[in-house]
């Protein structure tokens, strides 16, 4: 079993984005008006996939997280591999549909269905998380009884293990705004008394941020409450046991991050029933699949000096990096410079502002950073941005969506074509 992170090196990351970079523009991918652009690593994504089911038993149900990219290339590619997709709203549930999945591997989580998306996914059999106690009761009124599959019906619980060292991304603290707490044990006991429909218990416990020891000890209260539940109940009710996702990834070279293989190892010595016959493993992972698996690049535009700052005026900013953006001292990229060509650049490394295109004066994806020294048109290429990157395209300033690229055995494919300037239009009227 591997231990620790299990993927290239920094230097060999920036190596192979240079090449990607250097094969989409001499193949012609990359066109004047393309400034940026995300590149996706196939091959790597397949093997991502195939790394989580190694790690859990054979039964289990991986539903990808559709929010983390939601591209509909890369989720057909991953359901055509076997893997389920996790929806958290109704229309990420029909990009499922349209990606192939089966509704029997699709889970649907989302702490505001409304009744009609709540008959719509029962009615379609797919795996439906409640997230509280009210959508039970609607549910009551939908759930036909004897109720026979194909899909199943859980409830999200709060394991209220406390947070991670990121809180915007925690939610098993004493308070969440998602499930219902466990210390609601008495009522949440009672809730699968009254339902013989209800079969699942869900759990998300944060996402980056968090260490396996949160993770293993979330799943045991989990099953410790699975047990009272049979207890009251008086037979093996809870077939279904949704561990969610949220194992972190290396953003920089410094991090240490959990292997999925650990991270499996973990939950086998604390959670053994988990691997054993008569209860069915779901998980939820976004980030950890896609995240290492995609760089984004955007042409300098412009190079600004003034004493004390150097900027790069690029096409990425608050609209693609949100997240470094309005929280920089949480999420970062690493950021390597290529040249006009692809060729990575080296060289003096002074302090550089990476600016943003947007009008807003918070709008730098990065500051300070050592870089070599920049002209426009040379490249930057962020690292590590498969994951919550086009997933949270921001329509502020209304700017073109770029062009997302696949490599497949190093080749590059277009998977979806830059935003047209019609599109845009066409989503403000
Ligand atoms: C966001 C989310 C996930 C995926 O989290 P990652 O950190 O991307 O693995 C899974 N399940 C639920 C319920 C979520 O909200």
């Amino acid at each position: 079993m591997e231990t620790g992170y299990e993927g290239p090196s920094y230097a060999e990351l920036a190596r192979r984005a240079s090449d990607a970079l250097a094969s989409a523009l001499s193949a012609g991918l990359l066109g004047e008006e393309d400034t940026a652009a995300v590149v996706y690593d196939l091959d790597g994504l397949d093997n991502r996939f195939q790394l989580i089911c190694d790690s859990f038993p054979p039964g289990a149900l991986h539903a990808v997280a559709v929010k983390a990219a939601p591209m509909a290339a890369l989720l057909s590619r991953l359901v055509a591999q076997g893997s389920g997709l996790e929806a958290a709203s109704l229309p990420e549930l029909h990009m499922a549909l349209a990606a192939g999945c089966p509704p029997e591997r699709i889970v649907f989580d989302s702490p505001a269905k409304t009744s009609a998306e709540l008959r719509e996914a029962v009615q379609l059999g797919v795996h439906l998380n409640a997230d509280n106690f009210q959508e039970l009761k609607r549910l009551d009124g939908i759930v036909t009884q004897p109720f026979q599959g194909p899909g199943s019906l859980g409830l999200r619980v709060n394991p209220q293990v406390g947070l991670g060292s990121i809180a915007a991304t925690s939610v098993a603290g004493e308070y969440s705004k998602f499930g219902e707490p466990v210390s609601k044990r008495g009522e949440i006991v009672d809730a699968f008394v009254r339902r013989p429909w209800l079969t699942g218990l869900h759990m998300h416990v944060g996402s980056q941020g968090c260490g396996l020891d949160l993770f293993t000890r979330a799943a045991r209260i989990l099953l410790d409450l699975r047990r009272d539940i049979h207890a009251a109940c008086g037979h093996e009710r809870i077939s279904r046991l949704d561990i969610g996702g949220g194992l972190p990834v290396r953003y920089t070279p410094d991090q240490d991050v959990p292997s999925m293989g650990e991270y499996a190892a973990a939950l086998r010595r604390e959670c053994p029933e988990l691997f054993a016959p008569g209860l069915r493993m779901f998980t939820e992972f976004g980030r950890w699949v896609f995240a290492s698996q995609a760089f984004a690049v955007s042409r300098v535009e412009y190079v600004k000096e003034q004493p004390g700052f150097c900027t790069a005026v690029v096409h990425l900013g608050a609209d693609m990096f949100l997240r470094p953006c309005y929280a920089p001292e949480t999420w970062r990229h690493e950021i390597v410079a290529a040249g006009p060509d692809g060729a990575l650049k080296s060289g003096p490394n002074g302090p550089w502002n990476v600016a943003g295109p947007l009008c807003f004066s918070g709008d730098f994806p990065a500051k300070s950073r050592a870089l070599p020294d920049l002209s426009p048109g040379d490249f930057l290429i962020f690292l590590d941005a498969g994951a919550y990157t086009m997933a949270m395209w921001s329509r502020y300033n209304s700017r073109q969506m770029p062009v997302v690229l696949g490599l497949e055995e190093g080749r590059p494919r277009v998977l979806k074509k830059r935003e047209t300037l019609e599109q845009v239009l066409a989503f403000w009227k």
